[in-house]
């Protein structure tokens, strides 16, 4: 169950006090024992939203990091008289909380944002970018357009992304460097790609990359990315779930996207895709689920009894015209459900906050009631939701003592927040990612006041302008033809 926040000016005052005595709970709940040695870090904020079940948040309070773990949570004062710390981040006008957690993404798009706007997705898809993939995208184009997107989404405050796309490995290399949190797909698909012929070539080649990565490092997960069951057969995407029980690991995978692949697989297969999804046994191991705008209300009970992470991507949604998913109603039947950009060609950014408005408004306006999807509920959407969607439930999404240190400072200093009567109200439908100061993974401060500390920005946007460049031309050759 989701507890809401209240949006009520004159609940405020109320909650603020609530939350103080919340403050002062008995010690062993939010502080363990003081350690002997200086612990790594502590991050202060006038308000500390933790997206815990009972969606506490504290005021004028802090965290304290060690290890990459979160050790205590508490009143600021009783946190910095019990520790001492390396590095202290202060909390004048900022607010802390749970990193964001972009369920699904193909990171090195950013690289072809802008190529092809305004495109319903089978021409967008079959038309430009596969296309444009085979021709362009090589390991380094991975690199710069990965390291653009960690650039971006440190930036915006995201800690973790889902990321599906070709040369996994350089992806995860890059990952590896800039700090953040992954799980990384290898794609599979019955094409010729980037970086595989065929399905047979896509998952040989995956399962290698799986082996290597595997226990390599805590904060990346190689996991299976089976593109769709418009591009793989059905047996196909049997032996990409054979192979990823095998492993043990997860799969990403586009799924109830567009009427086009309902139709598809209703052609086809002679049932829906979920249904076919279900009767090849795909969703007995855990599974990440793109989209899914279209499913049936006999298909929403299957999604939440299987455990799916359904991840909704509005914008791309959107933009593409591939409809709106039922997000209230596969709440309500208690599916799990997390949010995401989808690449930057179709998006055109990785900034999550937008994600959450856009998430919200249109649920309520195409259910025509204001009361669908509260501020509370999408923000969770982005943080402990998601994290659950993704199968990090466990470890990441919320700040609360043992889980790891993936969190963020947002400065309320700009004038969209003054003034503040409600936190969340603010972060969900006011903030952007301009507002984020500091990002923290695994514990490691991957920005400080605006300054990107783990990526070389300026060699990767030259790095960009000049691939971009050759990009262009290359197009511009080609449209001449
Ligand atoms: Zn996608």
């Amino acid at each position: 169950m989701i507890r809401t926040f209240s949006r009520s000016l004159i609940l405020a005052p109320l909650l603020a006090l609530l939350a103080c005595s919340q403050d002062h709970g008995p010690a062993s709940d939010s502080v363990a024992a003081a350690p002997d040695d200086q612990i790594d870090l502590i991050v202060m904020g006038d308000h500390v939203v933790t997206m815990n079940d009972a969606a506490t948040v504290h005021t004028g309070a802090a965290v304290a990091i060690d290890d990459g773990v979160i050790v205590a949570i508490g009143p600021a004062a009783e946190i910095n008289a019990q520790y001492s710390a390396r590095e202290t981040l202060d909390g004048k006008n900022r607010v802390v909380l749970p990193g964001l957690v972009n369920g699904h993404s193909h990171a090195a798009m950013t690289l072809l944002r802008g190529v092809a706007d305004d495109l319903a997705l089978m021409e967008w898809l079959n038309d430009y970018m596969f296309p444009a993939e085979v021709q362009f995208v090589d390991a380094e184009f991975v690199r710069i357009g990965t390291e653009l997107a960690c650039w971006e989404m440190i930036r915006g405050g995201t800690t973790t992304f889902v990321d599906m796309y070709y040369y996994p490995d350089t992806i995860a290399q890059v990952v590896d460097s800039c700090g953040m949190r992954a799980l990384i797909s290898a794609t599979v698909i019955d094409q010729r790609s980037p970086d595989a012929e065929s399905a047979v070539d896509s998952l040989q080649k995956g399962s290698e990359y799986i082996e290597r990565w595997t226990g390599k490092n805590s904060r990346i997960t190689p996991i299976f990315g089976p593109h769709a069951n418009y591009t793989l057969n059905a047996e196909q995407l049997r032996a990409t779930r054979e192979a990823a029980m095998k492993f043990g690991v997860p799969i990403s995978i586009h799924l109830s996207e567009s009427p086009y692949e309902v139709q598809y697989s209703k052609d086809t297969y002679g049932m829906t895709s979920i249904e076919l999804f279900e009767s090849i046994g795909f969703f007995e191991g855990p599974t990440i689920a793109a989209h899914v705008v279209w499913p049936t209300e006999a298909e929403i009970p299957i999604l939440a009894e299987r455990k799916v992470g359904v991840i909704h991507n509005p914008t791309s949604n959107m933009k593409i015209a591939s409809g709106i998913a039922p997000i209230a109603d596969m709440l309500a039947a208690g599916v799990r459900i997390g949010i995401g950009t989808d690449g930057a060609a179709s998006n055109n950014d990785l900034d999550l906050w937008e994600e959450m408005r856009l998430a919200a408004f249109l649920q309520k306006v195409e259910q025509m009631n204001p009361e669908v999807l509260s501020a509370e509920t999408v923000l969770r959407m982005a943080t402990s939701g998601g994290a659950t969607a993704i199968g990090l439930g466990d470890t990441i999404g919320s700040l609360e003592v043992g889980k790891r240190a993936d969190l963020i400072q947002v400065a309320f200093d700009d004038v969209h927040h003054v003034p503040t009567y409600d936190v969340v109200s603010h972060l969900v439908y006011v903030n952007d990612e301009q507002d984020v100061a500091s990002t923290i993974v695994d514990g490691k401060v991957l920005m400080r006041e605006g300054e990107i500390l783990t990526i070389d920005t300026d060699r990767v946007a030259a790095e960009a302008k000049a691939l971009a460049a050759r990009i262009q031309s290359a197009l511009q050759e080609r449209n001449q033809q």
